[in-house]
């Protein structure tokens, strides 16, 4: 075995991760097993110790009696067929899989997931989870810190973080927060609230800073804590009546009408859900308007040139996003040029939030963390790779600490359990104003009083009830493999030197193909996803590219007719738009895969290219010798082949 080695060099092992799955053949499976019995039967000691003295409610002949044994069978029978079913699911636990933004689960995220459900809490308050509020509250830290943000409770500025079903429901807390923020400051105004340093008028309270207007909100709370609680009682309803969330959008411009609604920028690549999230809000699709990009990165240039134009046309921004390991291509948008773009835009009367969409890239984060919290240089992180990080890519992730909040899905490259999505925010006194209700309730900036205030998540949170178990999985995670570089970094680094090793296979593949199919990586990845550009040599036109890529993808897809054995790979599709590419980068790219733009029409509008998910960390399985990025690129090769065979033969 050991003569065909595949790798260049040999690499430690990081005996880590063998604990960490239940694995691509279920390796661990007496240890999962263990577990859910351990647990299982501490919950059933649980429930008896309760009142020990309350005799069994259910006889012990029950179990023999025909209504009962019927059931049982009943039961069964419908748990066979569902995991019957079951067995046509994707398998993400695969190294074959490298599709989609998924993989296997984390063992201690999946333990605690299950040991918590038979006890069900609720995490909308601490009536109902009063164990795993917290938690969700400490997860929320946890990841405060890995970003960057201040994450000591007894802080009065410190971050907050919560739980939601996904990064499309964190996004939108994103929106619902800056929107609140903005806006809290004219209704201070419009209510005369009495003995404030109030903006001179409605543009410039809509432009404080998120620190500005923070620092407002407090002096406004310190205020009315000192007042009686008659005059505290009218105040709080007079700059209530005012507030966006009593008028709604509709009532609120109306009464401001030298206010435009705001725009959200982000880039063309961002994810579908800031569509969403602007539909939900009400602000409606047409204010959120989509930025050129640089090779699939925010560019900076286009970024300011809309700022100016915002600033001359009196037309406020919302809040810009940054996305921080785009859904499609996996680049990084250079976050600290959209600060350093705000920034300048403050001096001419601008202000915004600044988002970042790290749903799939956070926890990339954990690679640039020491285990004391302090940020690693670009040369400590790229010591263990042969590119990456690129100084922008470094710079994005130093930049993270200075932004106003972050979507992270914990159940992407988290490796925990859907529906895990984070929000977190820098300065988590903002939070106030979403609360449903007005709880201007003084707490001492101590962890208690911070703690007290967030077991009513419920107040905060778009959702209402919602699991406790999730909330567990993420903070036990988080607490097995603390997240910096030394303990879950492991994971990232093993999937980007992963993306590395797919990259220059896939180059070395290009190469070896030359004389029949054009391949290209489009752009150099920045994290763990890779996507491949193909067309058959000496085809120039679009529409035959595309169903080249497209009969490509059929082998390489879910078929639920056909049995899950006859898959050899998992990958998934994606398209390059030239409107979304810019004409510099989509004529290098159909040049170099001998396209014609011209080809390109309103039915063929977009390249279609192959896009590779790399999460599983055994892609190189080092026990066996296997790689299975070669593997693939076998495949691969073989499969256009066949391909190209079929279509020479047919003309
Ligand atoms: C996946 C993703 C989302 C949406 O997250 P869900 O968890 O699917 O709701 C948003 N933004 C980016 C960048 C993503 O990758």
């Amino acid at each position: 075995m050991s003569a065909a080695q595949p790798f260049d060099h040999v690499e430690p092992r990081d005996h880590t991760l063998d604990a960490c799955f239940l694995g691509p053949y279920g390796e661990n499976d007496t240890l999962l097993e263990k577990l859910l019995v351990e647990f299982l039967r501490d919950h059933v000691y649980w429930r008896r110790n309760f009142h020990p003295e309350d005799p069994p409610a259910i006889g012990t002949g029950a179990a023999h009696h025909p209504d009962y044994l019927a059931f049982e069978s009943r039961m069964r029978r419908e748990l066979h067929q569902l995991s019957a079913a079951l067995k046509k699911s994707v398998p993400f636990h695969s190294p074959r899989y490298i599709g989609h933004m998924a993989s296997d689960l984390l063992l201690p995220g999946l333990a605690a997931q299950m040991l918590t459900l038979p006890y069900n809490p609720n995490n909308v308050s601490e009536d109902a989870a009063p164990v795993t509020v917290d938690l969700e509250v400490q997860a929320g830290l946890q990841l405060a810190r890995m970003l960057g943000y201040p994450h000591d409770p007894a802080q009065e500025a410190c971050a907050f973080g919560h739980l939601t079903s996904g990064g499309t429901l964190a996004n939108y807390q994103a929106l619902r927060l800056a929107l609140a923020l903005k806006a809290f400051p004219v209704a201070l105004r419009a209510a005369g609230a009495p003995e404030l340093a109030l903006p001179a008028d409605d543009w410039s309270a809509f432009n404080l800073s998120t620190a500005d207007g923070i620092a407002l909100l407090e002096t406004w709370q310190h205020w009315l804590a000192a007042q009686t609680p008659a005059q505290r009682a009218h105040w709080l309803h007079r700059v209530e009546n005012e507030r966006i969330e009593q008028l709604g959008l509709v009532g609120f411009f109306a009464a401001h009408p030298s206010l435009r609604v705001p725009l959200v920028l982000a880039p063309v690549t961002a994810h579908y859900s800031w569509s969403k999230g602007l539909k939900l809000l009400g602000l409606g699709r047409d204010q959120l308007e989509l930025l050129p990009t640089d090779g699939m990165r925010l560019n900076p240039a286009a970024l300011a040139d809309t700022l100016e134009r915002c600033a001359r046309e009196r037309q406020p921004v919302l809040m810009c996003v940054a996305v921080l390991g785009g859904t499609e291509y996996g680049t990084i948008d250079p976050i600290d040029a959209v600060l350093a773009a705000r920034q300048a835009s403050r001096g001419r009367g601008l202000d915004f939030a600044v988002h970042v969409d790290a749903a799939w890239g956070g926890y990339l984060a954990t690679l640039f963390r020491n285990e004391d919290g302090s940020l690693r240089t670009r040369e400590e992180v790229a010591a263990d790779y042969v590119q990456f990080p690129t100084p922008a890519v470094h710079a994005a992730f130093a930049a993270l600490g200075e932004t106003d909040s972050v979507t992270v899905d914990p159940h992407k490259l988290g490796y925990l359990p859907y529906g895990s999505g984070a929000f977190i925010c820098r300065d988590h006194r903002a939070m106030t104003l979403l609360a449903e209700r007005a709880d201007y309730v003084f707490h001492a900036a101590t962890p208690a009083g911070y703690l007290a205030r967030y077991r009513s998540l419920g107040q905060f949170i778009p959702e209402g009830s919602k699991s406790g178990a999730a909330a567990a999985a993420v903070y036990v995670t988080h607490r097995v493999l603390p997240l910096d570089h030394a303990h879950f970094g492991a994971l990232p680094r093993a999937t980007v030197r992963a993306a590395e090793t797919f990259h220059a296979r896939a180059q070395r593949f290009a190469l070896e193909l030359a004389d029949d199919v054009h391949a290209l990586v489009p752009f150099a990845p920045d994290s763990n996803l890779v996507c491949l550009a193909l067309n058959p040599c000496g085809n120039t036109s679009v529409a035959a590219a595309n169903a080249f890529v497209r009969e490509l993808h059929d082998t390489l897809r879910c078929d639920p007719h056909q049995p899950l054995q006859t898959k050899e790979f998992f990958g998934s599709v994606t398209s390059l738009r030239p409107d979304m590419l810019g004409p510099v980068q989509t004529s290098r790219i159909f040049a170099a895969l001998g396209l014609d733009t011209a080809s390109l029409g309103p039915d063929e509008d977009r390249l279609l290219i192959l896009r590779h998910t790399l999460m599983n960390p055994y892609l190189i399985d080092h026990e066996n010798g296997i790689s299975y990025i070669d593997r693939y690129f076998d495949f691969l090769g073989r499969r256009m082949r066949m391909l190209r065979g079929g279509a020479t033969s047919q003309t």
